[in-house]
């Protein structure tokens, strides 16, 4: 136990368990299906030199989908959490949707990439994007028909993780929420906060591979476990 007296930093890594209770489905790495597409048709390089128009359509429909769903429970905590927090907190999310700004969170940062965003191939300008992507329409800033999704997608480097590890060094606290620990780099997350002295919780709907790496582990829906671990670090209580 450490009081969180002792607690400054906080490191907050957030996973596609958030996300599913606002109803949005990600990749499941039980049968490598996300949304009845195989990954490697949808969410790799390879895919879209390949067959352009069916990962536009793909990201068309997620995108359409995150404007359509609503923070829950989960994401307002966070969003409470770095309202109040005085020191140092960054939620390092793997979801690509926009549900931890909606609830008011500001200090987020998407190694994934984000569903909302366009990143133009031709001059690297990025630009907030609501509509559809498989229509090839001009780049805002150099007219170029050379938008894709601005997703880090699999053989991809994850974004910001120099940010990241600087961050995790600095953690007094690391917090993983909804995320099955499987895939690295963010698998390795833990394992870096740890060596640097954080102590380390996880909550999460069931027992993840990467358990016996955290302190300790709250299993739970993330709208039940997330506010009442919030609660009890702006309360002062031992974490
Ligand atoms: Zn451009």
């Amino acid at each position: 136990m450490r009081d969180m007296a002792q607690i400054r930093n906080i490191v907050i890594l957030s996973g596609a368990g958030i996300s599913a209770e606002s109803g949005l489905r990600t990749f499941r790495a039980d049968d490598g299906l996300w949304d009845d597409h195989r990954v490697e048709d949808v969410a790799t390089p390879e895919a879209f030199r390949r067959d352009p128009d069916l990962v536009q359509r793909f990201y068309d429909e997620r995108r359409a989908n995150i404007m359509a769903a609503q923070p829950n429970a989960a994401h307002h905590a966070l969003a409470r959490l770095d309202r109040e927090w005085p020191a140092e907190l960054l939620i390092v999310t793997q979801n690509i949707d926009d549900l931890h700004e909606r609830a008011g969170a500001g200090r987020v940062l998407h190694m994934h990439g984000e569903g909302l965003s366009a990143w133009c191939s031709a001059c690297d300008a990025r630009h907030h994007w609501t509509g559809t992507l498989r229509d090839k329409p001009p780049c805002p800033a150099c007219g170029a028909r050379a938008l894709r999704p601005d997703i880090v997608w699999f053989g991809e480097m994850p974004y910001r993780m120099d940010e990241i590890f600087a961050a995790l060094s600095r953690a007094d606290l690391f917090v993983s929420i909804g995320t099955s620990g499987a895939v690295y780099p963010a698998a390795g997350f833990v394992e870096q906060a740890k060596s640097c002295g954080a102590r380390t919780l996880e909550l999460n709907l069931e027992r993840s591979q990467g358990s016996h790496w955290f302190d300790e582990t709250r299993l739970g829906p993330a709208s039940e476990r997330v506010p009442e671990w919030v609660e009890d670090a702006l309360g002062g209580r031992p974490c």
